[in-house]
């Protein structure tokens, strides 16, 4: 199989309960990450500073990504500064009682990069590691997403800093409640839709859509998207974003002469995206040899039986229990010798560290900013494709864009209307992207971000915001 577009240099009911099984997992620990918050303010537009020799973080990729791709479009020093600020950035800090009767002061965020093709879209995170550069960073690759899938929405992002697994779910609905209604002044299903992220789920939208529509004195089921059903959520939205997954890595192997049967796949995280991106790629004939969490993996060549390991999490809280397979860690699933490798957890996985011992043939984004510049250029070098995030995890806000349409018509649609028309605008899209990086001699990354960012800049022209 040949994935390569011969780059030139551009280097600048499915689990739908992934989330309480996460929260029963309770172990503690902040992930790893570098804290380049300051370096990457400093960095400014031109992208990541390797001087620290510390991996990049998220706001460093995005804005690395964004010179590259001005550079190739030829944009003048106004536009990039324009496309890499972000226009409106809401931080809040509110009380919430505890339990034990004491009051805690959280942070939270909500950033809207660009709302030139619509209102602002996109996921809550709740995280210990959430600050207002990761925000801004997940708030810009919504609009490249948004853009690229073209459905008529802007890029926004919302977090706040907690691990939401050593709240209970008392303190988790009061939190929620204090946070929805601290970012209510510039959310609304005209304004700024969110929807869940790493650490949220359709109960968090409940409760979100339940206090918004409290507020304004009537229900508003279009405020935020990813909601459970009976109030006015859609069918196949828990399992959208893992079933885009599968779709987008069918079409990069037939695109390069092969075939999703029988193809091996590992994948980092086993939350909402990476169990349901496990359960697709099975029903669509790949074998999943290897699933993690933050507790670390497991691994079976033959392939595991993903239903057996989500259980098994689902009982103990970590994949590494079912014992039906060889324990394996987070860094060493990233090196196995696969076919695909699905980075589905969080941002920053494979970096200028580990990308030289990455043996997949190809990778496919499952998380947002899985892989740094850095990383992104050594994979290049290697010949090892990349499906990027804001094409390979867009099936997420695709259905998203759906149940939106369908809170405001009233009208709601079955589950094989909203896969096949999900599938179809995923396919669109990857074949728009492949198409320009044979043209370009690009790779899909750059070719996405092409595209997404031509698109957001027509919409800017058109609408006057920039002469
Ligand atoms: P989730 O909270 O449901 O699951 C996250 C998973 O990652 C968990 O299994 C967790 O244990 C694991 N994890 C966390 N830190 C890890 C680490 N350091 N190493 C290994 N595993 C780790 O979140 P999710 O909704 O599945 O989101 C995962 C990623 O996909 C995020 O980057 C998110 O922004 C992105 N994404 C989500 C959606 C969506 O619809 N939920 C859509 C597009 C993109």
């Amino acid at each position: 199989m040949n994935f390569s577009a011969t780059p030139i240099n551009t280097s600048g009911s499915m689990l739908t309960n992934a989330r309480s099984v996460e929260k029963a997992a309770h172990t503690s620990g902040k992930e790893e990450r570098g804290s380049m918050v300051m370096a990457a303010r400093v960095a400014s537009i031109k992208g990541p500073s390797s001087l620290t020799g510390s991996p990049a973080s998220a706001y460093q990729t995005a804005l690395a990504q964004l010179n590259a791709v001005a550079d190739l479009l030829n944009l003048g020093k106004g536009l990039r500064e324009h496309l890499a600020a972000c226009k409106r950035e809401l931080a809040v800090h509110f009380p919430v009682r505890m339990d034990d009767g004491q009051v805690r002061t959280f942070t939270g965020y909500r950033v809207q990069h660009n709302v030139a093709r619509g209102p602002a879209k996109g996921g809550i995170r709740y995280h210990p590691a959430v600050d207002l550069d990761e925000v801004r960073a997940l708030a810009m690759w919504m609009t490249w997403k948004c853009a690229l899938v073209n459905i008529p929405f802007g890029g926004a992002k919302g977090g706040v800093e907690v691990d939401p697994r050593e709240l209970s779910q008392g303190e988790l609905e009061r939190l929620t409640r204090r946070f929805a209604t601290e970012i209510s002044v510039v959310v609304g299903p005209e304004a700024d839709i969110p929807a869940p992220d790493v650490g949220t789920d359709a109960q968090t939208m409940a409760w979100m859509m339940d206090t918004i529509s409290m507020h304004r004195g009537y229900s508003i089921p279009g405020v935020v998207t990813g909601k459970p059903i009976p109030i006015g959520g859609t069918v196949g939205r828990a399992e959208a974003t893992g079933r885009g997954i599968a779709v987008m890595a069918q079409e990069a192997l037939a695109q390069a002469g092969g075939s999703i049967q029988g193809a091996t796949v590992a994948i980092q995280g086993c939350g909402n995206v990476g169990y349901n991106a496990a359960l697709s790629f099975q029903a669509l004939g790949a074998k999943v040899v290897a699933l993690s969490d933050r507790s670390g993996g497991v691994y079976r060549p033959e392939g595991l039986d993903v239903k057996a390991v989500g259980d098994c999490k689902g009982e103990t809280g970590r994949c590494c229990d079912y014992a039906k397979a060889t324990s394996i860690s987070n860094p060493e699933l990233l090196q196995l010798p696969v076919d695909i490798l699905v980075p589905a957890a969080i941002e920053g996985q494979i970096t200028a560290l580990n990308a030289d011992k990455v043996r997949a043939k190809l990778v496919v984004e499952g998380a947002n900013g899985p892989t740094t510049s850095e990383a992104d250029a050594i994979l290049q070098e290697r010949g090892i494709s990349v499906v990027p995030d804001i094409l390979a995890n867009g099936g997420g806000v695709v259905v998203s864009y759906f149940e939106w349409v369908q809170d405001f018509s009233r009208y709601f649609w079955d589950l094989a209307q909203v896969n096949q028309s999900m599938e179809r605008v995923l396919r669109q899209a990857f074949v728009e992207v492949a198409t320009r990086a044979q043209e370009h001699r690009v790779t899909f990354r750059t070719a996405a971000l092409m595209t997404a960012v031509s698109r957001v800049l027509e919409a800017i022209k058109i609408r006057g915001v920039y002469p």
